[in-house]
């Protein structure tokens, strides 16, 4: 199997407090439709705030599969020539944060391989669990690996499988894969789509014109006009090709659906989008609302930490009758590789993208939305500004119940010792943090705001209870370590 290099060139065949918790990866693709690569793009454009880090597309064009990718955002790396480049009626998509693996261009998606049956490009969204224990079982075999990520790993196998048909060897290869995938695959005649059985990730399907077209998030449907169909269900594989769509079943058991990320609707997701059938702005307006029933205080304003915070900020606001403001104002433009190198930067990160109102601020007793804390110290400088803008009180309160365990499925959180709320109290937070309350949202409380029951849910970063057990011992730059340290004996 030979992978095939996209770096920079084409090749034919042949920070609110969450901005510190990672986002994931965000997925499209088009069967049937001639502008499939510029139709892509703009799906993509849409799913940028699901990773900021690299874009890429892969096309097929007469048989061939071609493609372009990049490290950067989608505006950035797809100009006009490189689109015109992307001819043919079938693309996949791929804006990427990495979970596993460094940010190096190797691990850009989506990967493009040759192999003994053809071309094949993937494209991944959340993390896997046991790739680590696979990746040495298919290196022990002959296997040689081009990236560090673990979505090779189910490249591999597919290349590896006996079945003949595309869509066999799909599920041969995610049977023995455990964790979280939203997947697109593409060879030169199919496009395939699929997500796990617990259903960690959305993926949803809808039609253009007669084109088939999946995506992330419905949010990248409204960008090109294409019409909602539904999401996949847990454990559902889609092959869709000449003859239509076929809807078939990864597993031999009912797919548990025990994981869909309530994060999702807390803070990964865009309000505007319909994932985990809901509207995220909803559940985040009910989160604000079920908030204030949970911890009313007397104020004059309610504020969000713009943006992810407005809806329930919002949703306070409307239950409580306090008046609404944006009492903070982000600043849009700020290049998260910039923030990203070093720690000197990154303490200034708050101010470089927060800057109070102070004539909204002076003097009042503010109730302060925010979608979650992770360490604790983006909070704090948020704070401390209120503070110096002259409000009077502040009162704090989390749309989302602490955050004390990590996330293995495809969420870059910090490690457990770096949570705050896995190492102190709510009152030791509350000082740390230097506000009047603080209130998290309640477990009940979140699960009541997305309309469900707590069996559908995956809590595991609030509970520590993980819908996949984490038998293996999960460390995301495994393989970038193991391939420095070969290149060093070398
Ligand atoms: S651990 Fe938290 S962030 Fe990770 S999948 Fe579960 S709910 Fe989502």
């Amino acid at each position: 199997m030979i992978s095939r290099g996209l770096e920079g060139d084409r090749v034919d065949s042949a920070t609110c407090e969450a901005d510190f918790m990672k986002h994931e990866c965000g997925v499209f693709g088009v069967f049937g439709h001639p502008e499939a690569a510029k139709i892509t793009y703009l799906g993509l454009y849409a799913l940028q705030h699901r990773g900021q880090e690299s874009a890429g597309i892969i096309s097929c064009h007469e048989g061939r599969l071609h493609g372009h990718r990049e490290m950067g955002l989608v505006y950035d790396v797809f100009k006009k020539d490189v689109l015109d480049n992307l001819a043919g009626d079938m693309a996949i998509g791929h804006v990427r944060y990495s979970t596993t693996g460094s940010s190096l261009l190797k691990n850009a998606q989506p990967l493009l391989v040759d192999y003994a049956r053809g071309a094949l490009a993937i494209a991944h969204n959340g993390n896997l669990i046991n790739a680590r224990v696979l990746r040495s079982d298919l290196e022990s075999r002959g296997s040689i690996f081009q990236s560090t990520s673990d979505s090779e790993v189910i490249v591999h196998l597919i290349a590896r499988s006996k079945k003949e048909k595309i869509e066999s060897t799909l599920i041969d290869a995610l049977r023995q894969v455990k964790g979280a995938y939203s997947l697109l695959v593409m060879d030169n005649e199919n496009l395939l789509a699929v997500r796990d059985p617990c259903g960690f990730r959305p993926l949803c399907v809808g039609m253009l014109k007669g084109a088939f077209i999946v995506a992330s998030e419905s949010c990248a449907f409204d960008i090109v006009d294409a019409k909602y169909i539904r999401e996949l269900e847990p454990g559902e594989l889609l092959l869709i090709n000449r003859s239509g769509m076929h809807s078939l079943q990864t597993g031999s058991a009912k797919a548990a659906g025990n994981g869909v990320c309530i994060f999702e609707l807390i803070y990964f997701a865009r309000p505007d989008s319909h994932v985990f059938g809901r509207d995220v702005d909803r559940v985040r307006h009910n989160l604000g609302a079920i908030l204030h029933g949970e911890a009313p205080v007397e104020a004059d304003l309610v504020i969000p930490v713009p943006d992810s915070s407005n809806a329930a900020a919002l949703g306070y606001s409307h239950e409580s009758g306090i008046p609404f403001e944006m009492g903070l104002i982000r600043n849009h433009y700020i290049g998260r590789t910039f923030i990203e190198p070093s720690q000197t930067i990154r303490d200034f990160g708050a101010k470089i993208k927060y800057n109070p109102v102070k004539t909204a601020l002076k003097g009042k007793r503010v109730v302060v939305v925010d979608d979650s804390i992770v360490r604790g110290t983006t909070s704090r400088k948020i704070v401390k500004m209120i503070r110096n803008a002259g409000a009077r009180e502040i009162h704090m309160r989390i749309s989302s119940p602490p955050i004390a365990y990590p996330c293995f499925y495809g969420i870059d959180t910090p490690t457990r010792k770096e949570l705050i709320a896995s190492t102190h109290t709510l009152e030791e937070i509350r000082k740390y943090l230097r506000v009047d309350t603080l209130h998290y949202l309640s477990q009940e409380g979140l699960v009541r705001s997305a309309g469900g029951n707590p069996d559908e849910f995956c809590l595991a970063c609030f509970s520590g209870k993980y819908p996949i057990s984490l038998a293996v011992d999960f460390d995301k730059f495994y393989h970038d370590r193991k391939q420095s340290a070969t290149t060093l004996k070398v």
